[in-house]
């Protein structure tokens, strides 16, 4: 039994503390307000660390700056957009935020990542079925794997649609040296407390200009007119970053690169020490030299002839909690089983696990496989959905130690029957 219990990837902050310092200067300046100093510095820091000669603006959370960069390209009811299916939520709920529809993307087989084909072939079928073109294309770099961009944004360029890169999961990975978020039109980074580094919640928007720039600012901070008294031509959104927040991301920004350094650190301990194994198969990025990823998480599928201890009592019974209970607030299940779900021997991997202290979780269900996006145009290979079934995630991450890493491929053998 591990004394502690090794998670996905949890927060962690700098040995020298400087989170700390930097909020103490926001409270003893009384600067706790959604701008200041701090945010101002946050975003220097941003720009300076994702080059190219971008603007940044410091959000508060990484789906705030979804919906800006989509209200920024101009997306209005009964528009569509091609997003990512193989994705979290937050890359594709904005669009309904602005009642427009999303056109699901299916994935390619060595990345995981928006399958460039098949987003030609959704953005042809689109101008043929509707008479107009998609307002947007958002990419995503699922568990911190580089998309094919050059080949995404070929096709998007030929089309003239602008791309909104969700580099949430992907903070510092790179693609032929440049960080991801700076090739499209706009880049989205997620700051949440499980991701690469942390304002406790927050996100950003890369911005192409300062002009671009002040428009996402402005509607930020409420879309307010220059008047001596609240005038509104637009509607806004109360979206900046906490000065507070700003404070700890300061101070995140110092070790950044060691968390990145980190994270590929235990990528490649599990590559070596499940490299035997047969039935498991690490994910990793091409064997091309222009793929630098951050491995945010890493990721094993299983083959599905593999037996697992205890797998015909996978989906016995119900699920407390798990990722349905963020916040504490569970969200009753209405079944056990759902029609699109991950093969019996991943669910029963993923609860010896547990049982063993060590939190594992299904890859992201396919936005196109959710009850919530039924009837949305959905572009398909299969991929997304079959890697579904057969992948897990694996703690990655600051707080995950060699020995952890260790222990948690001796827990991976021993529940393979
Ligand atoms: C985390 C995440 C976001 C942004 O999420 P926030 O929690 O709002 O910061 C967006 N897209 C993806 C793929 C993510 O994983």
């Amino acid at each position: 039994m591990a004394d502690k219990r090794i998670y996905l990837c949890l927060a962690h902050m700098s040995e020298s503390g400087l989170e700390q310092k930097y909020i103490k200067e926001a409270f003893d300046n009384n600067w706790v307000v959604p701008l200041g100093p701090n945010v101002n510095a946050f975003e220097e820091d941003l720009r300076n660390f994702v080059g190219q000669d971008k603007e940044v603006v410091a959000l508060s959370a990484g789906t705030a700056a979804v919906h800006l960069a989509l209200i920024a390209c101009g997306v209005q009811p009964g528009d569509e957009v091609c997003v990512q299916s193989f994705t979290f939520c937050a890359s594709s709920h904005p669009i309904k935020y602005l009642g427009a529809t999303p056109v699901f993307i299916d994935s390619e087989k060595d990345t995981w990542n928006m399958d460039p084909d098949l987003l030609e072939e959704a953005i042809k079928d689109r101008i043929a079925k509707t008479g107009r073109k998609p307002k947007a294309i958002i990419p995503v770099a699922l568990y911190g794997m580089p998309y094919g961009i050059d080949r995404i944004m070929e096709i998007a360029g030929r089309y003239d649609i602008p791309v909104i890169e969700d580099a949430a999961e992907g903070f510092g990975s790179r693609y032929d040296g440049k960080v991801l978020g700076t090739f499209g039109r706009f880049g989205v980074l997620s700051f949440n407390g499980n991701k690469m580094i942390t304002t406790s919640g927050g996100g950003a928007l890369i911005c192409p200009d300062t002009e671009t720039k002040n428009k996402i600012m402005w509607y930020a901070t409420q879309a307010r007119e220059a008047y001596p008294y609240y005038q509104h031509e637009a509607i806004g959104y109360n979206y900046r970053l906490s000065n507070i927040c700003a404070g700890i991301g300061r101070g995140q920004m110092t070790v950044a690169d060691e968390h990145i350094a980190h994270h590929k650190h235990v990528q490649k301990m599990y590559e070596e020490l499940l490299a035997g194994v047969p039935g498991i198969r690490m994910h990793s990025q091409p064997a091309d030299a222009r793929y630098d990823g951050n491995y945010w998480l890493c990721t094993l599928t299983i083959d599905e002839g593999l037996k697992i201890k205890d797998q015909e009592k996978a989906y016995g019974k119900a699920v407390i909690g798990a990722v349905g209970g963020a916040a504490g607030v569970v969200h009753q299940a209405a079944s056990l089983t759902t029609d699109c779900q991950p093969n019996d021997n991943v669910e029963a991997l993923r609860m010896f696990m547990d049982a063993a202290s060590v939190e594992a979780r299904p890859l992201w269900k396919p936005m196109h496989k959710q009850p919530v996006y039924q009837g949305c145009p959905a572009y398909t290979n299969g991929v997304s959905e079959s890697l579904f079934r057969c992948g897990l995630c694996l703690p990655s991450g600051p707080c995950v130690t060699d020995d952890d890493v260790r222990y948690i491929v001796e827990k991976i053998k021993e529940a393979i029957l």
